[in-house]
């Protein structure tokens, strides 16, 4: 075999073929996730020495931003006064010497052994008449010459250097290099974008000549990533197309008409858009995989609502599923309301009608009425059926599913999906599913990790809604006068929600700390108020009784944890106090903050934030102040975040990105989504480019299976 190699091939290429690759040196890269040819080729260098740019240490202006690369003269250590330990190390190259000070990093002493070479960048500034860098950054070169040297993400406990890194990677490339790297890619798509090929783009990424050509390579191999998970997508998406049966539903009907005209208002633009998109789906004989998505307050419940109804009214059944049970309760009070005396055909009776039947189960039950609900949902005759994922229980049948609403996705895992794919009826169609989200996502996200979902967007809200005003509370003068206007505006007929903060990873930690602040508050700046308590660690009946009370107007201000997070809608609640607000994320406090501002009253939301924010937690509550635009947040959290965590949340796919950026590739996800659907219009189209189809197929076979494999 003398054909280039593919990736496939690489990726069965184990690492201890290379030389100097032990079983000791070869646990220790598995330990970075490192174990063949193909992962060590794209483990690819956190950053680079440009020693073009280096500056002699003689030549080193002091105020100026340099890199110098010196040899360690000497180091030394001691303790300051209070025990923080200070390390200075003097290093010179050809043209003079320096010192390099490092405060609180005891490591360095041992890091920085005389003889070294070291890259260091930083600072340079001036202490009793010598130039000196304090705290820079610090890269150990060992002996390695070139103009433009590759720093690796390296691993201190494992024992792995930078150095060892390149020369396994240098080896790997010398032994590619007679047989060559193939590229699948067709010449002409990389043409038109400006594309070097592969084997250029791994040779430079590792050693590059210049830093314009690490930009090119960076490019070509970015565009490699995103491209991949397209075309991974692309197939997912026509396989179902062509392969999965559903229900088909006539969307129109009496169920449907008396909904829409009970409703006291008529439907935002937006709505009635998401609802035809939904219509459209739920009537063809494929399952729908819809995402809807709007922010808080714009109306999800209805659209979902309306998809439910459909089903109902074709003889089907429904199912709305909730992340917590507290969320399953209010989805439930808010839909009772909703269709209470709603009647649906039945022929079999007199008059053609019955009563729908709507049904929350939930843990709490007694064996008698679990049974009985059990029964009504396996008979049929319970018609929409509200609860958490314990819905998906192998002890919960199903008369006849065929439309299924989950509010939000990334609680909503494969496991969930396979079991839906359960659910499916015994002729082997599947339900429907609609998945709402109130996390905006960002447009890059929404075509990769979401890209397996068609989106429908709620970008507006329901008219008559005064804005939000936001204010971060610094310091306790300022959250005196807070809660002074928090009074005021209970006393002039409001209600308002007091958020704490998650202490721990433990409910009943953030129980107690919850329970501890109602207290405090009712006997402090509540004083004389009606002043209600809840979180996670209540029983359900107590939940509901509290949640019924501040809804009715029995309470004035209600201390939660985070449970009431989405989905608690109660116009009257004018006041959202947020503790600690520092500690939680931009997504987070945003829907926190939309528990208010649901009717046409002014409201406001304090961001209460602790001592001594970190830099992070100052930017993401002065976005919160500026703004309370859902997809600007989203895409500011992204900037502030990286896209590491959007990937953690739904715990998937890391590792197929690791040069392209969400935050940043925005163009080249579009090229890459342009050029999959180009090259692939249907199934079987990649037949044509085996080199590409044979790339695909190895690379969804080794992926984590909880990305992308959902359908
Ligand atoms: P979301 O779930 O998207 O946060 P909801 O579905 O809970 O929003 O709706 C928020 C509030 O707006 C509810 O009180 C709901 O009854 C109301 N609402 C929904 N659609 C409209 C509309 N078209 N006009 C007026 N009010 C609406
Ligand atoms: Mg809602």
């Amino acid at each position: 075999m003398n054909s280039p190699l593919t990736l496939r091939e690489l990726d069965a290429i184990d690492v201890s073929r290379l030389n100097g690759v032990g079983a000791q040196r070869r646990a220790a890269l598995a330990g970075v996730d490192v174990e063949t040819v193909f992962d060590l080729l794209t483990y690819y260098p956190r950053r680079y020495v440009d020693r073009t740019a280096q500056a002699p240490i003689s030549g080193a202006a002091v105020g100026a931003e340099i890199t110098v690369v010196a040899e360690v003269l000497s180091v030394t250590s001691r303790r300051m006064r209070g025990g923080r330990p200070l390390v200075t190390a003097e290093v010179g190259d050809a043209s003079g010497s320096m010192s390099a000070v490092f405060f609180n990093q005891a490591w360095r002493e041992r890091q920085l052994t005389e003889g070294r070479t070291v890259a260091m960048f930083g600072k340079v500034d001036s202490y009793r008449g010598r130039k000196q860098m304090t705290n820079p950054v610090v890269d150990l070169l060992g002996d390695r010459t070139g103009k433009i040297v590759p720093v690796y993400p390296q691993s201190e406990t494992a024992g792995i250097a930078t150095w060892d890194i390149a020369s396994w990677v240098a080896e790997a490339r010398r032994r590619c290099a007679p047989r060559g790297i193939a590229d699948p890619l067709p010449s002409d798509v990389r043409t038109r974008l400006g594309l070097i090929t592969r084997a250029q783009a791994l040779d430079d990424i590792h050693e590059p000549p210049s830093m314009a050509a690490r930009a090119a390579a960076r490019n070509r191999l970015v565009f490699d990533e995103l491209l991949r998970v397209q075309l991974v997508l692309r197939g997912q998406r026509l396989a179902r197309e062509a392969h999965e049966l559903g229900i088909a539903h006539e969307p129109s009907g009496l169920l449907v008409t008396a909904f829409g005209e009970r409703l006291a208002f008529g439907l935002t633009d937006a709505q009635q858009r998401a609802i035809t998109d939904i219509d459209v789906d739920v009537g063809r004989g494929r399952p729908m995989h819809r995402l809807l998505q709007g922010d808080v307050g714009s109306g999800k419940t209805l659209v979902a609502l309306h998809g439910l109804l459909v089903a109902v009214q074709n003889g089907h059944q429904g199912a709305l599923m909730a992340p917590t049970e507290v969320l399953a309760e209010q989805h439930y009070l808010a839909v009772r309301d909703l269709l209470s005396g709603l009647a649906v055909p039945d022929p079999s009776r007199l008059g053609g009608t019955r009563p729908l039947t709507l049904r929350l189960l939930r843990g709490g039950h007694s064996a008698t009425e679990r049974r009985e609900m059990l029964v009504e949902i396996a008979t049929g005759a319970a018609d929409i059926v509200v609860g958490t994922h314990a819905l998906l229980e192998e002890s919960v049948e199903f008369n006849s599913l065929s439309v299924v609403v989950v509010d939000e996705q990334h609680r909503f895992g494969v496991a969930q999906r396979a079991r839906l794919r359960e659910h499916g009826r015994s002729d082997g169609r599947m339900p429907h599913l609609l998945v709402m989200t109130a996390t905006p996502i960002p447009r890059t996200a929404a075509m990769t990790v979401y890209g397996d979902l068609d989106v429908s967007v709620l970008d507006e809200l329901p008219p008559g809604r005064t804005p939000i005003t936001t204010e971060w509370v610094r310091g306790p003068l300022a959250a005196e006068a807070m809660w002074t206007e928090v009074r005021a505006e209970i006393e002039s007929g409001h209600q308002a929600y007091v958020v704490c903060p998650l202490i721990a990873e433990s409910e009943s930690l953030d129980a107690r700390s919850a329970e501890q602040m109602h207290d405090e508050l009712a006997a402090g700046a509540l004083a004389g108020l009606r002043v209600g308590l809840l979180h996670g660690r209540l029983a359900s009946a107590d939940k509901e009784d509290t949640m019924t009370r501040f809804r009715a107007g029995a309470l004035d201000a209600l201390v939660a944890t985070t449970v009431i997070e989405v989905g608690i809608d109660v116009p009257n609640a004018t006041v959202m106090v947020v503790l600690s607000a520092d500690r939680f994320g931009i997504a987070q406090l945003h829907q926190l903050r939309g528990r208010v501002g649901r009717s046409s009253h002014a409201s406001h939301c304090f961001l209460v934030s602790d001592e001594d924010p970190t830099p992070i937690a100052e930017e993401r509550l002065a976005a919160l102040e500026a703004s309370t635009d859902g997809f600007a947040l989203a895409e500011r959290d992204l900037e502030l975040r990286g896209e590491g965590t959007l990937f953690d949340e739904r715990q998937s796919g890391r590792s197929d990105l690791k040069l392209a950026s969400l935050a940043r590739d925005l163009e080249w996800v579009q090229a890459a989504r342009d050029v999959a659907m180009d090259l692939v219009k249907s199934e079987g189209d990649l037949v044509a480019l085996p080199g590409l189809a044979d790339e695909i197929d190895w690379f969804a076979s080794r992926r984590d299976p909880d990305f992308l494999q959902r359908s």
